[in-house]
């Protein structure tokens, strides 16, 4: 079994099919849908994690190009500016899996990197855009 994160990016007219649909159904894989911004007739957005068969997920990715789908690798890391960071805690309040921990003594900040699923909300919300994903 393997996994894969990848960043799926839909045109605008391909942004409402039942993509994962056809992963589960048509190559027997599993998506877990990290994040997803698709609205009908937009350009969409979505980070998923896949898992199954090596030679099942390269042709699920081949299908989702097909289907005009742009996938990308996912960020496999998260970098902290800690000279712009002011401890304020707004990533820590988006961040579900609770990578991102503020210490209740001293207020630093703690990352776990395997709690991040790479979603970016943090990086959307810092104020000081001291966060950033490296690929
Ligand atoms: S939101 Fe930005 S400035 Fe605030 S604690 Fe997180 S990284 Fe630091
Ligand atoms: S990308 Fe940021 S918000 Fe998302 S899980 Fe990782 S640390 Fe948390």
């Amino acid at each position: 079994m393997a996994l894969r994160r990848l960043d799926l990016t839909f045109p605008p007219l391909q942004a409402t099919k039942p993509i994962t649909y056809h992963l589960v159904k048509d190559f027997g894989l599993t998506p877990n849908i990290l994040r997803a911004q698709i609205q009908p007739g937009q350009q969409g957005r979505m980070l998923v994690e896949v898992t199954g068969a090596k030679a099942a997920i390269d042709k699920g990715i081949r299908f989702l190009e097909h289907e005009g789908v742009l996938v990308g690798a996912a960020a496999s890391d998260i970098v902290l500016d800690e000279e712009q960071c002011v401890t304020c805690g707004l990533c820590t309040s988006v961040c579900r899996p609770e990578a991102l921990t503020l210490t209740d003594d001293t207020r630093e900040l703690r990352f776990d990197k395997d709690q991040c699923v790479y979603c970016e909300a943090c990086v959307i919300a810092c104020p000081r855009r001291a966060i950033t994903l490296e690929f």
